[in-house]
């Protein structure tokens, strides 16, 4: 019998992070716990090493590393630091898979060393994508890697698409893809009452349990901006043939529609162990936990268009997109930072596109050929949304 996969979840306390190691769990003789990282809640992964005994836990830094020593003692578990840690998991030899679930830009440097290593990687981490994604998908193709999306959309684009996919529209008779998009949390508040929104309210999302920042992102569907350029690198896709489609109820994951008018979707309770389960066995098919769809007790599916107008935040991921070179990755960075202060309470809601927008007038795009381009991009852009959140901070 072959050996269980050694699987490194880069960002285990996270919502992503411990899904994944719910699903594994489930499968001892399929999966086991090599590596796990942590950038804050010692205590949680302390919980984790003591469940799981992986065989690297990694934290952010050394005095978080004794604080675990203190918890799970000299044993299995040996403790890395940091970046280089990191890296070291995602790369380690006896890797096979890595669960890309850091939130953010945190997550690009790692990810991308699992890329270059040639992992099966499973990608929740889509601000890395979006920052880098030339850099990332040639890293993946030159090194042999496996890209599986993890993110719901795009696990339903990629079950809906044709098998061994290479980009290549025309010529497998797609037409497009739709991606839907909850609509978050305030999908029918008016653009008033959306300048008093609290940081609480825009981290309760109707349909998913998620992290804050990813929360506020569904709230301004910043998300599903992310996720457009994500679409792209993906699959290949041009910015004409991705579409974006409200859907509240979150059953309908995503579509593809074909050249003669079939339309194939993947659906599913909105449970994140679906997408997981599915990118941990690819291309097998495994239980995750998740419990059977009951459509007549959902009764109806909705579907409308979304509101630029309210969101501009998608018109700003069409924007990057068409930009190209380093306009993603500023786009990610302004906000990073424009959530950071949304949730700090030092920007108001709206505040948080305008912010982007200005970031991006006043950062021109560069060409994105190396990671220190994009690096640099990120820390220009960082700097500059920060400047821009103090004067709106200053006129309030
Ligand atoms: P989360 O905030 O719950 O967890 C983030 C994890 O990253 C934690 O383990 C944290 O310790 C780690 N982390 C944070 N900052 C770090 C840093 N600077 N260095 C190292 N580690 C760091 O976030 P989440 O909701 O699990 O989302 C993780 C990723 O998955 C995000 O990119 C998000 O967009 C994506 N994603 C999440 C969902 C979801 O349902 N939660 C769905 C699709 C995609
Ligand atoms: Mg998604």
């Amino acid at each position: 019998m072959k050996r269980p996969q050694n699987i490194a979840v880069l960002g285990a306390t996270g919502s992503i992070g411990l899904s994944t190691l719910d699903v594994a769990a489930r499968h001892p003789l399929r999966f086991r716990i090599f590596a796990l990282s942590a950038n804050e809640r010692i205590d949680e992964l302390a919980g984790l090493c003591q469940l799981h005994k992986p065989r690297y836990a990694v934290v952010a830094r050394a005095a978080q590393a004794d604080a675990l020593r203190a918890r799970i003692g000299e044993g299995a578990t040996e403790i890395l630091v940091g970046a280089p840690g990191l890296e070291q998991i995602a790369s380690h030899p006896e890797t096979d898979c890595v669960m890309a679930a850091i939130v953010g830009a945190a997550g690009l440097v790692p990810t991308l060393a699992a890329a270059r290593a040639g992992k099966k990687i499973l990608l929740a981490n889509k601000e890395a994508l979006v920052m880098a994604g030339p850099i990332f998908m040639e890293a993946v193709r030159a090194n042999g890697a496996t890209l599986l999306p993890v993110d719901s959309e795009h696990n339903a684009i990629f079950q809906c698409l044709p098998g061994s996919w290479s980009g290549d529209f025309a010529g497998n008779g797609v037409r497009r893809v739709v991606l839907t998009a909850s609509g978050g949390p305030f999908r029918e508040t008016s653009l008033a009452q959306l300048k008093s929104v609290s940081p609480e309210e825009a981290c309760t999302h109707p349909n998913w349990v998620m992290g804050r920042k990813i929360s506020v992102d569904s709230a301004t569907m910043m998300n599903k901006a992310l996720e457009i350029i994500e679409a792209h690198w993906l699959f290949g896709a041009a910015a004409e043939q991705i579409e974006v489609l409200i859907h509240p109820q979150s059953v309908v994951h995503s579509m593809v529609e074909y050249a003669d008018g079939s339309v194939i979707a993947q659906l599913g309770n909105p449970d994140m162990r679906t997408p997981i389960a599915h990118a941990l066995a690819y291309p097998e098919r495994i239980e995750a936990g998740v419990g059977s769809l009951d459509l007549s007790r959902l009764g109806k599916l909705d579907f409308s268009e979304p509101d630029f107008e309210r969101f501009p935040a998608l018109r700003l991921g069409y924007r990057a997109l068409a930009e190209g070179g380093t306009s993603p990755a500023t786009l990610n960075a302004a906000n990073e930072i424009a959530v950071g202060a949304f949730l700090d309470r030092r920007l108001p809601f709206p505040g948080i596109t305008m912010v982007i927008e200005s970031v991006m007038n006043e950062m021109p795009s560069l060409p994105s050929a190396t990671l220190a381009d994009v690096l640099n991009a990120d820390a220009a852009a960082r700097h500059c949304a920060a400047h821009h959140v103090g004067s709106m901070a200053a006129r309030a």
